[in-house]
């Protein structure tokens, strides 16, 4: 059995707008793993392999300015000697932790696999997720050239099609380089190996000598993938976007975004050029509105649409969460549009050339989805949310000053608390059932989440009555879901025929719904159609038609019951009605 491990590394502030500690977190998963489960950063798929020293090397142990230095440096030397170290160190402490997936080291290990069985095990890196500049860095290739293929269009004067084309950037073909270089100027210092090795005009970038993956059977252009955060939704939003504004004004294009009607996404209701932030939600919601902004807009050309169309319409597909060789075929076709109408952005002078990192990466999706599946596997926003949940929530607890030893102490703790607390249900499971591996049941995730402490609390009935007459229907409701719950708690097969309407002087009415909490908004959560999709959750308002016209929230005018156990805690039994507002 092949152990599967995917690697994802990003770096984050622990601070915000003050101090710059930052955090280089090294995560691990196994590619054997069900996907959705993956995707869950609460599921424990995911640990923190390592954490990875980050400094700028502001000063270093060389005095580079003294006259009286030994070491002679010239500016530009003297300028990339901080980022050469940056990139040896990462290189150095990656060395350590991949140790034990080299090949020369590698060890088969016995594991108690599916079906209750002993299988020999094998690890082997396939995949790390990481964004444009680590991809660089990892791959120790110049930002002007690919880090998965051979094209370089700085260099070469290549197009976007020649990716597709092109041979793969494999690690034997940078180590050659490296190893020549070396062997015809044994001598020379880090800093002018750099110099040497950018003379070689092959993309290579020269700051390490030595990177982590040289022991190991497969190279960066195998286990690099391309992040559909980064590669695909920041692409959009930073460059074809930034174009669209250029060409057709940015007030125009503000106005045309906050004129379309919300249809369940995020309301750009200010436009977009106002907004300092943006999340992953906001990236993805606005690829849905950018098409009809743009049409019939004016100085858009049929060229440059079909173009912004076509990286819509790739954008699109490779997101999808189930792809085969029929779509596949379909995403050749929109690549050939817009190769042929790349050049409308420099004819209509939007950009100079079409030399962007992210759009030639676009291009290797394709690859990424046959070798190693949907590119949902390959997204690092679950890195990003992993962030938030293990350094950041960590940190916080510390004393911000020896943070490092306490996080690690706190992580520990955590992680052998989960592991008992999953031994200890599995167990249970065993006995309770005689099943020890159940079936996966999507239909669990499904729920209603509301927040702990009421939003408005003890509200006298007969006060939201008189308020607006329209809630004659919420004692009716009341009655029905009370001699519901009541027959359900019985045994009595006899059941209360509760229709019409009631009033508070109704039998049925019980008296402890007098006083109502009330909450103004609630989350509902959908369970997957299937393991490939993602459960889904809304957030319902829920105000009265009186509170909803004075604020600025637009409800929907639903009532939800709650009924809590006064011994227990969390829902145990619901039901809902609507509430028909004038
Ligand atoms: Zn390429």
């Amino acid at each position: 059995m092949i152990q599967a491990v995917i690697l994802a590394s990003d770096e984050t502030h622990l601070t915000n707008f003050s101090g710059s500690k930052v955090f280089h977190a090294l995560y691990m998963t196994l590619g054997n793993i069900y996907g959705h489960i993956r995707r869950q950063p609460q599921s424990g798929a995911w640990v923190l392999l390592a954490i990875l020293p980050s400094s700028s090397f502001t000063q270093t142990l060389l005095n580079l300015t003294s006259p009286q230095s030994y070491v002679k440096l010239n500016k530009n030397q003297a300028a990339s000697l901080p980022g050469i170290l940056k990139q040896c160190l990462y290189h150095e402490c990656m060395a350590i932790v991949i140790d034990p997936l080299c090949y020369a080291k590698r060890r088969s290990c016995f594991v108690l696999g599916p079906g209750n069985k002993i299988h020999s095990s094998m690890a082997c890196l396939v995949g790390y997720i990481a964004d444009m500049k680590e991809q660089f860095m990892i791959a120790c290739v110049t930002p002007r050239a690919c880090p998965i293929c051979l094209a370089q269009p700085r260099l070469h004067n290549s197009t976007i099609q020649d990716h597709c084309t092109a041979k793969p950037h494999t690690g034997s073909s940078t180590l050659d380089v490296l190893y020549r270089v070396r062997n015809a100027h044994p001598d020379v210092p880090i800093w002018k190996f750099r110099t040497l090795v950018s003379k070689e005009k092959c993309g290579v970038s020269g700051y390490v000598e030595h990177p982590f993956w040289e022991d190991l059977d497969v190279g960066p252009s195998h286990f690099i993938c391309q992040d559909l955060l980064h590669g695909a939704h920041k692409f959009f939003w930073d460059h074809p976007c930034k174009w669209i504004a250029s060409l057709i004004g940015t007030e125009c294009l503000d106005r045309r975004i906050s004129l379309l009607p919300k249809e369940g996404l995020h309301h750009f209701k200010s436009g977009i050029s106002k907004l300092k932030q943006a999340s992953g939600r906001e990236h993805r919601d606005l690829l849905k509105y950018i098409a009809p902004a743009l049409a019939g807009a004016p100085r858009v050309t049929p060229q440059f649409r079909d173009f912004i169309l076509a990286l819509l319409h790739i954008i699109m597909i490779i997101q999808l969460p189930m792809l085969d060789d029929n779509i596949l075929g379909e995403l050749d076709k929109h690549f050939e549009v817009m190769y042929a109408n790349a050049d409308e952005a420099i004819s209509l002078g939007l950009r100079k050339n079409l030399w962007i990192p992210k759009l030639m990466a676009l291009t290797h999706f394709c690859q990424d989805i046959q070798l190693g599946g949907v590119s949902s596997n390959w997204s690092s926003e679950t890195p990003e949310t992993l962030h938030k949940l293990l350094p950041k929530s960590l940190y916080g607890q510390t004393n911000h000053k020896d943070y490092h030893i306490p996080m690690l102490e706190m992580l520990t703790v955590h992680e052998t608390k989960r592991v008992r607390h999953e031994y200890i249900q599995w167990r249970s499971s065993i006995q309770s059932s005689q099943h020890p591996n159940p079936p996966l049941d999507h239909t669990q995730n499904y729920g209603i989440k509301i927040a702990q402490r009421p939003h408005k609390q003890g509200v006298a009935i007969t006060s939201l009555t008189a308020k607006s007459g329209s809630l004659a229907g919420l004692i009716s409701a009341i009655c029905k879901f009370s001699a519901e719950a009541d027959a359900t708690a019985s045994t009595s097969t006899a059941t209360h025929q509760v229709s019409g309407t009631y009033d508070l002087s109704s039998p049925w009415f019980p008296r402890r719904y007098n006083k109502l909490d009330l909450w103004w908004s609630y989350r509902l959560t959908i369970p997957p159609f299937n393991e490939f999709y993602e459960r889904e959750t809304r957030t319902i308002w829920c105000k009265t038609v009186e509170d909803h016209q004075k604020s600025k929230w637009k409800g929907y005018g639903s009532c939800v019951f709650v009924l809590a156990h006064p011994k227990r805690h969390g829902i145990h039994s619901m039901s809902a009605t609507t509430l028909k507002g004038p």
